[in-house]
C-alpha cells in the first residue's frame, strides 16, 4: 500500500471514486482479440486527418491557439450557433470538469441519473460537490420524473446523458420538455450527446433545438467516438454566453492541443465520410441487436455504439466468458456488462459468447 505521507492532501479526496478505464484487448495465442471495453470507434484515423496532423506535429515547439479559434468557429457554423456560446476542452469530460468547476461550490449538488457515465461523480466529488444519484428505470432508462423529484434548492446542475452510458437508451423528446417545464430556471441541465451520431430512434430530442428555446439547457459533446479522436481528447459545450463565457474561464489554458484542433477541423470537414462508418456501425449495432433477440435476451434499446447485458450478479462470469472467447467488455459491479460494437468478427464472437452463455 502507498506509504504515509506529511503533507497535507485534501481530505475530500478520500470521497472521490476512482476511474475503472476499460481495460486493453488482451491478445492470446490462436485468436485475435479485440477491445470492446471502452466505446472507441474500432477504424483507424483517416489519412486525411493523419496527415493534418502530421504536419502539425511539426510545430509542437509552439503552444496551441489558446482561444482554439478556428475549430471553435467551424463548429459555429456546422451547429448554426454563435462561436460566443461554445468552449471547448481536453475531451468532453474535460469540459464537464469546467461546467462543475464554472458552477458548484463546495456542498452544492449535481443530480444525475445512475447508473451512468462513470466520470460524474469523480467530477462532482473533486469540486467537494454533492453527487445525488437517481436510480434508472427497470428498463435502464432515466427516470426523469425521480430526477425532477431530487432537485433541492442546493442543485446547481442535472445531468442528461442521452443515449445513456452504459445502458443505451435515449431519452424521449416529450418527456423531456415535460422535465424541463419543471426544473428551476437557474440550474443548468447539461444534455450529455458523446453518442449523438449513432442515434436513431425517432422520438430522440433535438437537443440544440431545446438549447435554443431554453436559456439553462447546455449541450455537450465530443471528437472521441463518432469522430474517432479519442486518443487526441477534444470535447465542447453549447450553452447560452453568460454561461460557456464561464467555462471558458473555469478551462485549463491551453487544454486543446494543437494536434487536437487540427485534426478536430479536419475531422468535422472530413464527415461525409466518417459518417459512412458510423452508418457500418450503426448497422452492425441492428444486427447485434436482432441476433441478440433471436437468442432471447432481453437488452434495453440501445441509441449508441454498444449493447448493455443487465446480469446482475452474473456480471463478472459474462466479463469472464468473453474475456476467454478473446474478447474485452466492460463489467459494471454486480449491474451488468456493457459491450462495445466492433468489427463485425468481433461482432460474431460477442454473439457466439451470448448464445452459449446460460440464462436464468
Ligand atoms: N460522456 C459520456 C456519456 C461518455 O460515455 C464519455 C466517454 N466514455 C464521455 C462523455 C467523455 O468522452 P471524452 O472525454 O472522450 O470526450
Amino acid at each position: 500500500s502507498t506509504p504515509p505521507t506529511p503533507v497535507r492532501l485534501r481530505g475530500s479526496l478520500d470521497a472521490v471514486p476512482a476511474y475503472v478505464a476499460g481495460k486493453p484487448a488482451a491478445p492470446q495465442a490462436g485468436v485475435t482479440a479485440y477491445k470492446m471495453s471502452s466505446n472507441e470507434n474500432p477504424y483507424p484515423p483517416l489519412p486525411s486527418v493523419l496527415d493534418v496532423v502530421r504536419e502539425q506535429a511539426a510545430q509542437m515547439n509552439r503552444y496551441p491557439d489558446m482561444g482554439v479559434t478556428a475549430l471553435t468557429a467551424a463548429l459555429a457554423e456546422r451547429l448554426d450557433v454563435p462561436a460566443a456560446r461554445i468552449s471547448t476542452g481536453p475531451g468532453s469530460v474535460g469540459v464537464l470538469g469546467q461546467i462543475i468547476t464554472a458552477l458548484c461550490d463546495a456542498g452544492d449538488e449535481v443530480v444525475f441519473a445512475w447508473r451512468s457515465f462513470e466520470a460524474y461523480p469523480i467530477l462532482v466529488a473533486l469540486a467537494g460537490a454533492t453527487a445525488v444519484r437517481v436510480p434508472l428505470t427497470s428498463e435502464a432508462r432515466h427516470d426523469l420524473d425521480a430526477m425532477a423529484q431530487a432537485i433541492t434548492d442546493r442543485t446547481k446542475v442535472v445531468l442528461v446523458c442521452t443515449p445513456n452510458n452504459p445502458t443505451g437508451p435515449s431519452v424521449r423528446t416529450d418527456e423531456l420538455e415535460a422535465f424541463l417545464d419543471r426544473v428551476p430556471d437557474d440550474v443548468l441541465v447539461v444534455l450529455d450527446e458523446a453518442y449523438l451520431e449513432f442515434v436513431t430512434s425517432d422520438d430522440a430530442p433535438d437537443a440544440l433545438a431545446i438549447h435554443r428555446a431554453r436559456p439553462n439547457v447546455a449541450v455537450l459533446r465530443t471528437f472521441s467516438k463518432a469522430y474517432g479522436l479519442a486518443g487526441l481528447r477534444v470535447g465542447y459545450a453549447v450553452a447560452h454566453e453568460p454561461v460557456a463565457e464561464a467555462l471558458r474561464k473555469a478551462a485549463i489554458p491551453f487544454g486543446v492541443n494543437s494536434l487536437a484542433q487540427a485534426a478536430a477541423l479536419a475531422s468535422l470537414e472530413a464527415f461525409d465520410e466518417l459518417d459512412v462508418r458510423v452508418k457500418e456501425l450503426v448497422g452492425e449495432r441492428a444486427r447485434v441487436v436482432a441476433a441478440l433477440e433471436e437468442q432471447g435476451w432481453d437488452i434495453p434499446d440501445s441509441d449508441a455504439n454498444f449493447v448493455w447485458f443487465g446480469v446482475g450478479e452474473r456480471t463478472a462470469e459474462l466479463a469472464a466468458a468473453c474475456q476467454a472467447a478473446g474478447l474485452t467488455v466492460r463489467p459494471y459491479g454486480t449491474d451488468g456488462v456493457r459491450a462495445t460494437i466492433a468489427e463485425p468478427e468481433a461482432n460474431d464472437r460477442l454473439l457466439e459468447v451470448l448464445a452459449s452463455f446460460p440464462r436464468d
